[in-house]
């Protein structure tokens, strides 16, 4: 997909909003903003040629506050409207933004079907185990016997591992960031969006206000770097280290080109260029 990068030198003022972030003060969704800042700085993208399409959560605020297009859609069902922004307008960079109640709950299904699509998407996803916005309830990833308004008595439930739901649901591109280290989470941002294909950017992105548990002290002892020689092509390998609660890895798990939506789609939805002429020419005789 070409993207227009314009003619100038852009800055990452060039990419704030004139509204302010309404976050709790402390919130990690800062250090994400701050990363999806520089990330389009780098890329030196034109705004008007970028989309953000966000769910419901604080995180899914984001939109409002980049000065791109924006659509604040409805509660688990970011991705089938970035799919739609995305097939009408491929020409377009569609950046998804959510968090972990959004994306692996209420939103799981529409999260596996994208990856297995292979949709030229960047999916980033602010996890910080609980719900904020409705102040403090259990979410998919947060731990067993974690105490919250919704589980007083202990989360009966394991957590959902989501680098290892990516990985097996076909995601081309998975990765894990911090928002306390912005900068490499720009860089890996960076790489997201140049992947051709659907990639999926997990992020700790701390709750100071509701959640005690998964805190900022906690991820800065517990996180580290994948090893320099990871194989990143090997889905294996990849689930061998999103698999690790100690340490907890940040990087690029997983990497590797397939095809996406839009080449099947380009090709016959067979995958041989030649089929193509085939199904337009069954659709035309059928409705002439
Ligand atoms: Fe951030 Fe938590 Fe406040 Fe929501 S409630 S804005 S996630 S600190």
């Amino acid at each position: 997909m070409a993207i227009d990068t314009g003619v100038r030198e852009r800055t990452v003022e060039d990419y704030k909003s004139d509204e302010k972030p309404t976050w709790c003060p402390g919130c990690g969704d800062f250090g994400v903003l701050n990363a999806v800042y520089r990330a389009l700085r780098i890329q030196n993208f034109d705004p008007h040629r970028v989309v953000a399409v966000s769910g419901i959560g604080c995180s899914s605020r984001i939109p409002y506050f980049i000065s791109t297009y924006g659509f604040h859609g409805i509660h688990g069902r970011t991705m089938p409207i970035a799919t739609g922004v995305h097939v009408a307008r491929p020409d377009l960079k569609t950046i998804v933004f959510g968090g972990d109640g959004d994306a692996f709950a209420i939103g799981a299904g529409h999260f596996v079907h994208a990856m297995r699509r292979n949709l030229d998407l960047t999916y980033i996803v602010m996890d910080n185990a609980i719900y904020g916005l409705t102040k403090g309830q259990t979410s998919p990833t947060s731990g067993a016997g974690f105490n919250t308004l919704s589980t007083p008595q202990g989360n009966p439930e394991q957590a959902l591992n989501p680098m290892l739901m990516a990985v097996a649901c076909g995601a081309t591109f998975v990765a894990r960031g911090f928002s306390a280290e912005p900068q490499k989470l720009a860089d890996l941002i960076v790489d997201g969006l140049n992947h051709k294909g659907f990639s999926f950017i997990d992020v700790y992105s701390p709750c100071p206000t509701f959640n005690k548990v998964n805190t900022f002290k906690t991820y800065k002892e517990a996180v580290t770097p994948l090893p320099e020689d990871h194989d990143a092509s090997d889905p294996i390998k990849a689930m061998h280290y999103a698999n690790s609660q100690d340490p907890l890895y940040l990087g690029i798990f997983h990497q590797r080109e397939a095809p996406t939506f839009g080449d099947q789609i380009e090709q016959g939805h067979s995958g041989d260029e030649s089929s193509r002429q085939k199904v337009l020419e069954g659709l035309f005789s059928r409705f002439s």
